[in-house]
């Protein structure tokens, strides 16, 4: 991904894409001190831009890392970089990490560094195929206690078993994978929050030891304007037996319907089609959702 031609926003100026390299003493590199985000653009509009840059900052804090801009500047230089690469419908990464300065755990007087890419990433997709539904493995990783880690921040480092439990899922031919959390209840998978519907009502875990998704968010605002009961709240995952739908959210993942998970299986139908259709509706600025949101 490093042989690209293009620009990053890179502590302030925009660099070659090839030249924006860092350190192998990085402290991040060594001790995962680093915070990002993934934001989505649509027909040239970024969207939820300043809770994305509100969420990067706060994950800065906290992580005992102080962000040297200002969420606007940095808002700005998000816009910069999409015009600079010439994009509209594209993925962007924000991240934010500790340099070379010093070697050790401690790590005082590194420097935060920021940097900002971007890529085409058009999100057309068939909604009859995507109604199909993925399938996920249950992992045998949990999502760690809020003691234990900070979990509430999108910090690099909580990652390490996010990779673990999607590279053993690709193994085995599944598309991603299902974490439950340090209590046994359903999490979430390694990169989007989840969702589950019976009769007529939406249920999803309560984010108390992982991310809160901004998509989440969104898509609960969506249901709710649909007249839609969601109640949040602890769940086991011998739950998942009774669950009619399930769908996951997140940037990347938008809105995709789940059709398996380990020995559960679900049939994506109502819910899932008319969430999926309204959130595209939304991030595409149609009038009628936004004003439902
Ligand atoms: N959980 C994890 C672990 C994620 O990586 C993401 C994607 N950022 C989400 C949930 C969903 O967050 P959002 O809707 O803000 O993209």
């Amino acid at each position: 991904f490093d042989n690209r031609d293009g620009f990053i926003w890179y502590n302030g100026e925009l660099k070659p894409w090839r030249e924006s390299t860092l350190h192998v003493l990085s402290h991040a590199v060594h001790y995962g001190s680093a915070v990002f985000e993934g934001e989505r653009c649509y027909n040239g509009k970024v969207f939820k831009l300043a809770e994305h840059g509100e969420r990067l900052i706060k994950s800065g804090e906290i992580l005992d890392m102080k962000i040297p801009y200002g969420a606007k500047e940095l808002d700005d230089a998000v816009i910069e970089t999409l015009a600079a690469n010439n994009i509209t419908e594209g993925y962007i990464r924000r991240i934010a990490w500790r340099g070379s300065e010093m070697m050790g755990v401690s790590a005082q007087t590194t420097r935060i560094n920021v940097a900002i890419a971007c890529w085409e990433w058009p999100s057309y997709f068939k909604p009859e195929e995507r109604l199909k539904g993925i399938r996920l493995d249950l992992s045998k990783w949990a999502r760690p206690a809020p003691n234990t880690a900070p979990t509430n921040a999108k910090a690099a480092g909580l990652y390490m078993i996010c990779t673990l439990s999607k590279h053993e899922a690709e193994r085995k031919g599944y598309a991603d994978a299902l974490m439950l959390d340090y209590r046994g209840q359903v999490a979430e998978a390694t990169g989007a929050n989840v969702f589950f519907i019976k009769d007529g009502k939406i249920h999803t875990p309560k984010p108390d030891c992982f991310l809160d998704g901004i998509t989440r968010r969104t898509v609960i605002g969506l249901a709710k304007a649909r007249g839609y009961e969601v109640i949040e709240r602890a769940i086991m995952p011998e739950e998942m037996a009774d669950f009619e739908e399930c769908f996951l959210t997140g940037t990347a993942a938008e809105v995709t319907p789940v059709a398996e998970i380990g020995q559960y299986k679900f049939t994506p139908a109502t819910v899932c089609k008319t969430l999926m259709e309204d959130y595209m509706a939304l991030v595409r600025g149609d009038k009628a959702a936004v004003a439902a949101e």
